[in-house]
């Protein structure tokens, strides 16, 4: 049996999603007729508090796309120097976007400090490439970032600057379901929010972006630019409709889980960032070569923890295919492990 604890998006379609899936009405969503994904975007858009929704294939796209949406060519968006959008989608925003990311150093709870962000922000001038977007991340790995932190960000750059501000919600229902926040609460601060159904909640596919209308409108053009505008994609968003019906309530289990293991890794004196996982993530921090082994040996037992290498953590994420049995089968398997 393998346990793959390596990510969210590991997981399997169940038996009634692929289902729903299978009876899903379709049509041809370039030309905004697939009535599935119509009703998908409306849901997230009600959901999400936004005027309208556009669904991505990826995460990664969705970004883009907001970034593209937002920013013209030569333009500059802070960001923060560890979020997903700076390190994990391949410099999608300079490459493809023409646009100068800004990083911005992480303080201990995830969030880029005000006033690291105001002196970042670059004016029109000749010799610069104005800012004119920031980038948030909730959760940033695992953790939820305090909301009264991000609306304080999000009037200051907008009322003195002018700036746009877009939120990476990857995981956003993970928040909203550790601090029951309704998910609007926690988007109210953005002009635009992506959200991913492909990680907790569970879809094989899937991201949604969300905004206003003039904002979709153009989003719109950039996906469709990008290549990623989908035919009978109803059959994906079927999978997204199944999600957010059935997916989000038990996200708080993934959450628990997490914190039990935390708990008992903590115990068998392993160092667990923070002492707590906050909602469906944790990491181990220990010297390079202990990780190793750590990681190979849990691999031949079957269980895989995701090691990013060169790293000092090695990352632990909860999901809905892993159950009681399986968390008892990781914490047994932790109590045999002989460190040296
Ligand atoms: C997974 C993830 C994304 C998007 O990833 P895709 O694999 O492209 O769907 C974006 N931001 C964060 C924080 C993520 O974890």
């Amino acid at each position: 049996m393998i346990i793959d604890l390596r990510s969210d998006t590991v997981t399997q379609p169940c038996d009634k999603m692929r289902h729903a899936m299978s009876i899903a009405k379709v049509g041809d969503d370039v030309y905004e007729d697939d009535p599935t994904v119509t009703l998908l975007q409306e849901k997230v858009a009600a959901l999400s508090g936004k005027e309208a929704a556009l669904f991505m294939p990826t995460g990664t796209q969705s970004n883009l796309v907001a970034i593209l949406a937002h920013c013209q060519r030569g333009d500059s968006f802070i960001v923060g120097e560890h979020a997903h959008i700076y390190q994990y989608e391949a410099g999608g925003s300079a490459v493809l976007g023409g646009t100068l990311p800004k990083p911005i150093v992480h303080d201990e709870a995830g969030t880029l400090p005000l006033d690291k962000i105001l002196s970042a922000i670059k004016p029109k001038d000749i010799h610069f490439a104005p800012t004119t977007l920031v980038c948030l991340e909730n959760t940033f790995n695992g953790k939820v970032i305090d909301l009264e932190y991000q609306k304080t960000v999000s009037q200051t750059v907008k009322a003195k600057y002018g700036l746009k501000v877009h939120l990476d919600g990857a995981r956003l229902f993970n928040a909203s379901v550790a601090t029951k926040t309704p998910l609007k609460e926690l988007t109210a601060p953005y002009d635009s929010v992506s959200l991913c159904l492909s990680k907790g909640l569970g879809a094989p596919v899937g991201s949604v972006l969300c905004g206003d209308f003039a904002f979709i409108e153009r989003a719109k053009a950039w996906r469709k630019m990008l290549g990623g505008g989908m035919r009978q994609s109803g059959l994906l968003a079927a999978a997204g409709l199944f999600c957010l019906e059935h997916n989000i309530d038990r996200l708080k289990e993934d959450h628990d889980r997490a914190s039990t293991l935390a708990k008992h890794l903590i115990t068998l004196g392993w160092q667990v960032k923070d002492n707590q996982a906050q909602t469906n993530m944790l990491f181990i921090h220990e010297k390079e070569e202990v990780l190793i082994k750590l990681h190979e040996n849990m691999k031949s037992k079957g269980i895989l923890l995701s090691y990013g290498g060169a790293g000092t953590s090695l990352r632990i994420v909860l999901h809905k295919d892993i159950t009681d049995e399986h968390l008892a089968t990781v914490m047994e398997t932790f109590q045999n492990y002989q460190r040296s």
